[in-house]
């Protein structure tokens, strides 16, 4: 017995857009780097008033451990790799998210 649920909830959204804490424009985001010593930020600013949204913070040995992630994967996509190994994967992106999560909550993007 198969269910197919289909619903189409007609919606009108601008296709990956996001809306503006200030102005409550609704835009398109265009994800920024600035580096600031070890420290990267990725940001993008709203169209219309330029309130800066922090994306994400990484320091130089999140962003060691991020690599570390995507080459596994990557690896993965051309070869499976073993259930250890995947277990390690997740194991690092959870640490990956917490750092970033913590950085995130020190780090403050002015403007
Ligand atoms: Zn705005």
């Amino acid at each position: 017995m198969s269910r197919k649920s289909k619903k189409n909830k007609p919606r009108i959204v601008l296709k990956n857009a996001v809306r503006c804490d200030k102005c409550g424009c609704a835009f398109v985001p265009e994800t920024l780097t600035q580096r600031e010593g070890e420290i990267e930020y990725s940001f993008f600013r709203c169209d219309y008033c330029g309130k800066a949204y922090l994306v994400s913070v990484t320091n130089a040995d999140l962003r060691k451990d991020i690599r570390r992630y995507r080459t596994l994967a990557e690896k993965h996509k051309i070869k499976p790799l073993s259930e250890q190994t995947l277990r390690e994967m997740a194991a690092l992106k959870e640490q990956n998210l917490k750092r970033a999560a913590k950085l995130r909550q020190i780090y403050i993007l002015e403007g």
